[in-house]
């Protein structure tokens, strides 16, 4: 299960819960996602601060696989979150929590992304937990 930031175009803000990636992509695109305030469903998924942890044990071989030919930083960047949006669990606000989970073995090694501050991410690394911070496209676009 994983959960999505949500607005309408009426500006409502709620949390949407998704069976995965794609049944989220399925719903956002035959408009069945709706505002639970004002039903309306023309619906886009804010991204707001991102982060992913690569599991150690699945990085290295099939890491990310960017074209080096064309050295444009935002088709690089915008590759390598379609990339985690693909192959990363979305653990949303819940990134912190469960990067050290997984971290102290509480929880499976996976891939997993979700949101952080910079401070989040500030303490992870101090704790030698390997997380990368990696650019909003939606910042960069504005
Ligand atoms: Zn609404």
């Amino acid at each position: 299960m994983i959960s999505f930031d949500l607005e309408c175009s009426n500006e409502h803000r709620f949390e949407g819960f998704f069976k995965d990636y794609k049944a989220f992509e399925e719903q956002l695109n035959n408009n069945m996602i709706t505002c639970p305030i004002c039903q309306d469903s023309r619906i886009k998924r804010l991204f707001t601060g991102c982060s992913i942890q690569a599991g150690s044990s699945s990085s290295g071989e099939n890491g990310l696989q960017l074209n080096t030919e064309t050295p444009n930083l935002f088709e690089m960047i915008k590759k390598a979150r379609e990339y985690i949006q693909n192959n990363f669990e979305n653990v949303g606000k819940n990134f912190a929590e469960t990067a050290r989970a997984i971290h102290y073995g509480v929880e499976e090694e996976r891939n997993i992304y979700g949101e952080t501050t910079g401070e989040e991410v500030k303490e992870l690394l101090d704790e030698g937990v390997n997380v990368l911070p990696i650019p909003s496209i939606d910042k960069l676009q504005n």
